[in-house]
């Protein structure tokens, strides 16, 4: 017997619940990835994670091929495609991992539907792309949470699987017909510093977090120089790694630094149960109060400042061009960059968001929106008017200005946390510097808040 396996955002050999149970229950199996043109067709498919999914296949197939298979790879409408791999090997069943977005549920139904029909079934994984499945733990009066320390708690609570490796050979039948596998190199625009993507990429990295870096997460998280974060993010976006497998081998390390690394894990996991459950939320806002924003028309000089780097604020400017340099950014520097637009320049978050999923690797509908979101007040922040300060935050996130120096090189003849306010210095030692005044006053960036969101 055949079977299919439909990898999406899971693109691993290890820790794979779909492939486990097809290789249990048939023969030969044909791992399957399908470019999905919905996906193209809607802007999703941004440079850097093109760039970084073609690392992803690449060694996806490597890894199928040192086990005696391949990776089987087709473009299209995703249900016609595995419809039509499905015939052309004789395979009775499809596995895929559960899905969370609005998107992955329609597929999983299309796939339902036209499996059907041909008298095929469809077998959809649980504990794949989340280590707990969004709507598995729920409050008592609601579908999902709308705070995240009770979901913590309850998050915290379950009961997750086993952790496994990767299977030792994979049989493929010889008929499934596949394109060539793609390369980084065709993709054009991408990040100069993009890293590099592929399950071995992502163990090596994992290995060395946990070996490096996850001891002093608890203390170092925040600074924005140390860079003391696990950049796991596109590893998690696009499955190299498994969350199941994160969970239990931070919590077996166990110290302050691996319970506050698994809080965060569960804040990706938060997110995905309130988009779940929300499906607009992508672009809507999630609670409806606040949506007096200006548009991008109104203040277009400062939206393209912001964009650049050249808000003449030195750190929201240093996280925005580290997002362009390397298609990531710094959790703190996200925060920043977020607060900045959407409280002190008070422009729609959506222009924002939509900025991000253009250059960010982990680009991710759930995580991005729902942080942004959060930050512009419309999602789930308890304290939607909390407005970050750029001068204050940076003196706390970067006290010797060595991230910002990194970042803005026009500023970096200025010595220590003098770099966060150039706008003090005098004379000839301002005009000498090529660095932008201030798009904004904070202080008129704060009434206008104040009066927008009728705060008095
Ligand atoms: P670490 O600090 O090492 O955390 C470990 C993992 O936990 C991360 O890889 C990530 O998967 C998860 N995580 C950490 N913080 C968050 C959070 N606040 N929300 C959800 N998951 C989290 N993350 C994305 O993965 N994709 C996005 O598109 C994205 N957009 C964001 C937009 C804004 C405006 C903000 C404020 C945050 C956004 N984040 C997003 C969340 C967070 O900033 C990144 O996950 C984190 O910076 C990635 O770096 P890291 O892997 O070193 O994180």
């Amino acid at each position: 017997t055949t079977a299919v396996v439909l990898f999406t955002a899971d693109l691993r050999l290890h820790d794979h619940p779909p492939l486990r149970a097809a290789l249990a229950g048939a023969d030969e199996v044909v791992p399957l990835f399908v470019h999905d043109r919905a996906i193209e067709a809607a802007g999703f498919d941004a440079p850097n994670r093109r760039a970084f999914l073609a690392d992803c296949l690449r060694d996806l197939d490597a890894g199928l091929r040192d086990r005696g298979g391949r990776l089987v790879i087709r473009s299209g409408e995703v249900a016609a495609e595995v419809c039509a791999v499905a015939a052309e090997t004789g395979a009775r069943e499809v596995h895929v991992a559960a899905g969370v977005s609005a998107y992955a549920r329609r597929r999983e139904e299309r796939l339902r539907e036209a499996l059907g029909s041909a008298g095929r079934g469809l077998r959809v994984h649980d504990g794949v792309i989340t280590a707990v499945a969004p709507g598995a733990v729920t409050p008592a009066s609601s579908d999902h949470f709308a705070v995240f320390t009770p979901y913590f708690r309850r998050w915290s609570g379950e009961r997750l699987r086993d952790v496994f490796g990767a299977p030792r050979t994979v049989r493929v039948p010889e008929g499934a017909r596949s394109e060539k596998v793609p390369a980084r190199g065709g993709v054009r625009g991408v990040s100069e510093g993009l890293a590099e993507g592929g399950e071995k990429a992502a163990r090596r990295a994992f290995t060395n977090w946990r070996r490096h870096g996850l001891a002093a997460y608890e203390d170092r998280h925040d600074d924005l120089a140390g860079d003391a974060t696990s950049r796991l993010s596109p590893h998690l976006h696009f499955g190299t790694l498994s969350p199941v497998e994160l969970v239990r081998r931070a919590r077996d390390t166990g110290g302050a630094g691996a319970e506050a690394f698994v809080r965060q894990l569960c804040w990706r996991e938060f997110h995905h149960q309130v988009l779940a459950a929300r499906p607009a939320a992508s672009w809507e806002n999630y609670r409806t109060k606040h949506d007096r924003w200006r548009r991008e028309a109104d203040a277009a000089g400062e939206v393209e400042a912001w964009r650049q780097g050249r808000t003449g604020y030195p750190v929201v400017d240093a996280a925005m061009r580290q997002l362009r340099h390397e298609g990531w950014m710094h959790n703190r520097g996200r925060l920043l960059a977020a607060s900045f637009l959407t409280k002190t320049l008070y422009v729609d978050w959506r222009v924002g968001a939509r900025h991000f999923l253009d250059l960010l690797v982990d680009g991710d509908i759930a995580n991005n929106q729902l942080n942004w979101q959060w930050m512009a007040g419309t999602g789930t922040d308890s304290r939607p008017n909390r407005v970050l300060s750029p001068v204050a935050q940076a003196r706390r996130l970067d006290p010797d200005g060595d991230y910002v120096r990194r970042w803005v090189p026009e500023l970096a003849s200025l010595s220590g946390a003098a770099v966060h306010e150039p706008w003090k210095l005098r004379g000839a030692e301002r005009e000498r510097l090529d660095y932008p005044e201030p798009v904004v006053d904070l202080a008129d960036g704060l009434t206008r808040f104040r009066q927008a969101r009728g705060l008095g």
